[in-house]
């Protein structure tokens, strides 16, 4: 089997997504939406479930944003969003109704963990290093926890010392609390894996907003317990999406839109996309914060506003898949999770479909790796992935048989993933704007979640809120 290319046309998401939607935008409607990933596409369901009248505008071909299918060897597989967590009770719910099944992440045997120039083997969640760096990697886990806990994850610009907590970068807080080596590889390297930016580039304040959303640090790196690697969707997250635009009313999205214009006046909002303009009483930019700024507002937004539009930046990652003949690494004993310092491809972790006779891993190059590889040619990622699994995992790891990424960087309608985040001095400055109604405009989007802020999760969660807003707002 040879290299499965994927330009956003992947085959899967044909089928998730015939395309046999209306390309005409009605003039008029009650709300329109603008972004079919999972929060427009929520906001979108219960606003016409509550009676709105309502149209989808999408940039894409395709529905779904950070969520997409692609195809390798045969296999449906998601180049976007993925994993679900058991105390992500909005998606569980939301996989209950559309009768989507649930399986658990392949976890059986040794982990590998790659850190200064080192492969060690471990079980369970305490990686094999000496005693004083696991210590010291506990300890600021904990200490991260501890300072999560007094944040509440929808105001965090209201915590005791927000101030000093958003003055800081997550880095100089690991600096001052870590005195290992490999104690501080080891959090550079969750860091990485979970804001897909280096610790130099977050605020404390807002990496601690995302813990508090979570719940702890463990859970959004785990596989195992609450972890929210444990399971995944049979057939793709990706058809959360699909199936959200299937229950919408004929003609309510219009793929192939992207909006370039809103403008806001007494009566209603005019919203100007590529085929045309669109009358509506109230809008809601489902968006990353970096998106919305490619719309062209006027002087319809508060300062504030506009500031967060161009201080969020969004996290670099590139996800692939590499398939293998058989997953040789179960035989030997190994779960095919792999966490590295090294990198350039690390996390990875076993995606085998099930049923299927190939062997499947799914990997990232993410934060300062990724941006190394992003807009090169894929056979250059490819070999940077074998190469880096080959270290892991040995010589059997030399010959794939198919290979599938996704450089999430180069989209110009996602720019980057998994999500938006804030610099310092952000969210304490322009942070209370996040939510906040701009008169006819509501803002949603998975950065605007209080709780799993950039997951899946948080996608359902903004598009429900933002949907119950504009319910309750005059028409
Ligand atoms: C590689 C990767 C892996 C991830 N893994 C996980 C995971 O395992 N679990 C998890 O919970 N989350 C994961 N996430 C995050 C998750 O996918 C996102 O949080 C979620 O999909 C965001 O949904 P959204 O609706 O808020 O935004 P988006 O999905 O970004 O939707 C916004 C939509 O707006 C469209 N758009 C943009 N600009 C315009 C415009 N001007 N006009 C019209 N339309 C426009 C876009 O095309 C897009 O469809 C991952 C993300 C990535 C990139």
């Amino acid at each position: 089997m040879g290299e499965h290319r994927d330009d956003g046309q992947t085959r899967a998401g044909r089928h998730a997504f015939p395309g046999d939607r209306s390309m005409t935008a009605p003039a008029q409607v009650d709300v329109c939406i603008i972004g079919a990933g999972l929060a427009g596409l929520r906001a979108a369901g219960r606003l016409s479930e509550g009676g709105r009248s309502i149209c989808v505008l999408e940039a894409r071909d395709r529905v779904g944003g950070r969520t997409m299918g692609g195809e390798l060897c045969g296999e449906p597989v998601d180049l976007g969003g993925q994993w679900v967590g058991p105390t992500q009770h909005r998606v569980l719910a939301l996989c209950a109704e559309l009768g989507l099944e649930l399986y658990p992440q392949y976890a059986e045997g040794l982990r590998l963990l790659d850190i200064g120039g080192r492969l060690r083997r471990y079980r369970g969640t305490v990686p094999r290093m000496s005693l004083l760096a696991a210590l010291d990697a506990g300890r600021a886990v904990r200490g991260l926890n501890r300072a999560a806990a007094t944040i509440d994850p929808a105001a965090p610009w209201l915590a005791a010392g927000a101030a000093d907590l958003d003055r800081m970068t997550l880095d100089q807080w690991l600096r001052r609390t870590l005195f290992t080596r490999d104690g501080r590889r080891v959090l550079d390297i969750m860091t990485r894996a979970i804001f897909t930016c280096e610790a130099h580039e977050i605020s404390l304040l807002a990496a601690l907003t995302t813990i508090a959303g979570a719940g702890s640090l463990e859970v959004q790196a785990e596989v195992q317990g609450d972890g929210a690697q444990k399971l995944k969707i049979r057939g793709g997250a990706f058809q959360l999406a699909a199936r959200l635009a299937d229950r919408l009313p004929p003609g309510a999205l219009v793929l192939q839109a992207p909006v370039h214009a809103v403008e806001p006046s007494e009566t209603g909002v005019t919203v100007r996309h590529a085929g045309g303009e669109i009358r509506a009483g109230r809008v809601i930019v489902a968006l990353a914060p970096a998106l919305a700024a490619r719309i062209d507002f006027g002087a319809a937004l508060p300062p504030l506003r506009q500031q967060l539009h161009s201080r969020m930046p969004m996290g670099s990652v590139i996800k692939a898949l590499v398939a293998y003949e058989r997953p040789f690494w179960r035989a030997r004993g190994w779960s095919g999770e792999v966490v590295s310092d090294r990198g350039p491809f690390g996390p990875v972790m076993d995606a085998t479909p099930p049923g299927s006779p190939h062997g499947f891993l799914v990997g990232f190059f993410d934060g300062g790796h990724s941006r190394a590889l992003s807009g090169a040619p894929m056979d250059l990622r490819r070999a940077a992935a074998v190469k880096a699994l080959q270290r892991y995992f040995g010589p059997e790891a030399a010959t794939p048989i198919g290979y599938v990424d996704k450089d999430w960087i180069a989209e110009p309608w996602s720019l980057g993933g998994y999500a938006g985040f804030t610099a310092p001095g952000t969210l304490t400055t322009c942070g209370p704007a996040l939510r906040l109604p701009c008169g006819r405009i509501h803002w949603s989007g998975t950065e605007t979640a209080t709780r799993w802020i950039g997951y899946l999760d948080g996608a359902l969660e903004a598009g429900e809120r933002a949907a119950a807003e504009v319910m309750a707002s005059p028409a």
